[in-house]
């Protein structure tokens, strides 16, 4: 763990009083991914809290300062904000399919807790963690009903003409890899729906997929008791990792 040079607190004790937000940002080749979409989402969610966020130059000092494979920023507030990095590794970064399911744990109303502010031990997605057992993530489901998002992921769903996905205002987390995910599908002449979806359709879909910083695409093959096929789950895995290789 690398504690940055504007830290003035101990963490423990900036915790007890303060509240955490973070982002993890991929690396490939050494190249920080989507490094201005993590700042703004950082600043959004501080922006919630009424915390000054730091300067993009600092944000991206500390990233270029603490090069790895994925790299965790965590800036905690106790009337200061102290930031603190951690390198982790992607071993075992392709994951070629995984088993989810629905959680009884909702997200929380994005009238009380915005689904964008990403703060550490956040009680509904926490909460929705335990009941995870041996699933890969599983899908919570908003206050109305509507299916939300995983965990740590978003969800898409694959349709023979159409590849569907939760819109913003299903109270989602405005995932990056979501949005990149969304770019490639269009770019390669999918037609894409951003909408309502209702937990149903996720049992009649052809094949879904997952969306995460660390994973990038990945192909679900079972839900619950529902087996799925991968096919163009794993092709579009492949082709966004190629994608993505190109916008750097
Ligand atoms: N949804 C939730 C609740 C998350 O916590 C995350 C990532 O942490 C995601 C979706 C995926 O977002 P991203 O693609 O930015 O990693």
């Amino acid at each position: 763990m690398f504690k940055s040079k504007y830290q003035t607190t101990d963490i423990v004790e900036a915790l007890t009083k303060g509240i955490a937000v973070y982002e993890t940002i991929r690396t490939y080749n050494n190249k920080p991914f989507a490094l201005k979409e993590h700042y703004n989402r950082l600043c959004k969610s501080l922006s919630y809290l009424k915390i000054e966020p730091p300067k993009l130059t600092e944000f991206e000092e500390l990233i270029y300062g603490n090069l790895s494979e994925r790299i965790r920023i965590v800036y905690v507030y106790d009337g200061n904000l102290l930031s603190y990095v951690f390198r982790e590794s992607t071993e075992n970064y392709f994951i070629s399919h995984v088993k989810i399911d629905f959680t009884i744990v909702r997200r929380a109303d994005p009238m009380s807790m915005p689904p964008d502010l990403k703060s550490l031990g956040r009680p509904d997605i926490y909460l929705a963690r335990l009941t995870k057992g041996d699933n890969y993530d599983v899908i919570m489901l908003g206050t109305k009903g509507q299916v939300c998002e995983g965990t740590f992921s978003n969800v898409f769903l694959i349709f023979k003409n159409k590849i569907v996905t939760p819109s913003l205002d299903s109270g989602i987390l405005d995932g990056i890899t979501r949005m990149h995910v969304l770019n490639f599908l269009r770019e390669k002449g999918f037609n894409v729906e951003e909408r309502i979806v209702e937990p149903y359709e996720l049992f009649y879909a052809d094949e879904l997929f997952l969306t995460h910083t660390s994973r990038g695409i990945v192909p679900v093959d079972e839900i619950g008791k529902r087996k799925l096929e991968t096919e163009l789950g794993k092709e579009l895995s492949t082709g966004f990792e190629e994608y993505i290789k190109c916008l750097l």
